[in-house]
């Protein structure tokens, strides 16, 4: 069983060295619980947050403990019958070949027949998608013709917020890092308009934004923070409604100085909602449904950036900060 080791934590941007691969024997399955081959693990900007020693929505990963993560996988052995050997299964577990899991836990059955990849259920049915989906149409509440301001906007979540924004009749603007993801917003996920942030300063940037929601957004889907959001912030129309989903700009920075230019929300009477799906588990299959309905449909694309290999792990994980990845990115391990 090869796992993927937290052994010191990263100062800024991780290095390799924060992390060591381990091999162990098989576990087998405790009393009551279940032993899982993890097939897909997802990879997500959440997991650098757990890396640091700080207060937040759930305690740290231990030193010397596997990475937690969502994987998706089968089950190797069984000592519940709730859970027959071979049957496909997903939860909060971590970046190693096998899990155990205890009855009780987030652990689910998954029907990897109805989908074209059981990695499926790592983004558009998981969540991501879910993510999207009540981050937008619980918190945001988009009304047909508002203007929607997506940062992070090619990205797993970012791209289905814009797709679900069309879908509820507004005018989606996206923000995001290069000339070839901008084109993808308006081609590959039906976006209105698209604001490459690279390159640009804090004038450049408020002007792009200016130039492509001229009545100002109503609603802000924000994935970033930083210096992106700075120049939103100056683009908000009356009483404007942001979405605090995350905040990928500050994660590897040692000092979280936040954005400046708070004042903009106030004069703007704006509405500043922090948003954690995990509020939402009792609702899940009620957005996985309709996640689904409309992938069915063709109305949503859903991207998955699969890498291969436990022992790429780190390489992997490292492009959601470099914005190499192109869509839901996931560690296909077996
Ligand atoms: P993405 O697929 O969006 O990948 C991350 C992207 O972030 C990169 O591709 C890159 O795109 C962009 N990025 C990375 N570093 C920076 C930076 N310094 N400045 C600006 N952009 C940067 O990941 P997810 O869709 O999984 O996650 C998106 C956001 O949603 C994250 O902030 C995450 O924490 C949050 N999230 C929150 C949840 C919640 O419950 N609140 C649940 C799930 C996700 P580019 O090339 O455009 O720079």
């Amino acid at each position: 069983n090869r796992r993927f080791l937290l052994v010191r934590r990263p100062q800024g941007e991780p290095v390799e060295n924060d992390f060591r691969i381990e091999t162990s024997p098989v576990p087998a399955p405790p009393l009551g619980g279940i032993v899982i081959r993890n097939r897909f693990v997802s990879l997500d900007p959440a997991q650098r947050g757990w890396m640091d020693d700080a207060e937040s929505y759930m305690p740290p990963i231990a030193l010397g403990d596997p990475v937690r993560a969502t994987t998706v996988g089968v089950v190797h052995a069984s000592d519940n019958p709730d859970f027959a050997v071979g049957q496909w299964v997903m939860g909060l577990n971590a970046l190693e070949d096998y899990s155990v899991a205890m009855p009780g836990g987030f652990t689910m059955a998954i029907d990897v027949d109805a989908v074209p990849s059981p990695s499926n259920y790592l983004s558009a049915l998981g969540a991501v998608g879910l993510t999207a989906y009540f981050g937008l149409v619980e918190v945001a509440k988009p009304q047909p013709g508002e203007t929607l301001l997506v940062s992070g906007a090619a990205g797993a979540v970012g791209s289905a917020v814009g797709q679900i924004g069309k879908i509820m009749g507004c005018r989606v603007v996206g923000i995001a890092g290069g000339e070839e993801k901008c084109r993808r917003l308006i081609e590959d996920y039906g976006f209105d308009a698209a604001v490459d942030y690279k390159g640009k300063d804090h004038e450049a940037l408020v002007a792009a934004i200016a130039e492509a929601a001229p009545d100002g957004a109503n609603m802000v889907f924000e994935n970033v923070g930083g210096a992106v959001m700075e120049a939103e912030v100056f683009n908000l129309a009356m009483h404007a409604r942001i979405v605090l989903c995350g905040l990928i700009a500050e994660y590897n920075s040692e000092e979280k100085i936040g954005i400046r230019n708070l004042w903009q929300i106030l004069a703007r009477r704006g509405v500043l909602h922090g948003f954690l799906i995990a509020d939402y588990a009792d609702r899940f299959a009620e957005g996985g449904a309709q996640m689904a309905k409309w992938l069915s449909e063709g109305r949503l694309r859903a991207d998955e950036d699969v890498q291969e290999g436990l022992e790429n792990a780190y390489a992997a994980f490292m492009r959601l900060f470099s914005g190499a990845n192109t869509g839901k990115l996931v560690l296909k391990i077996a």
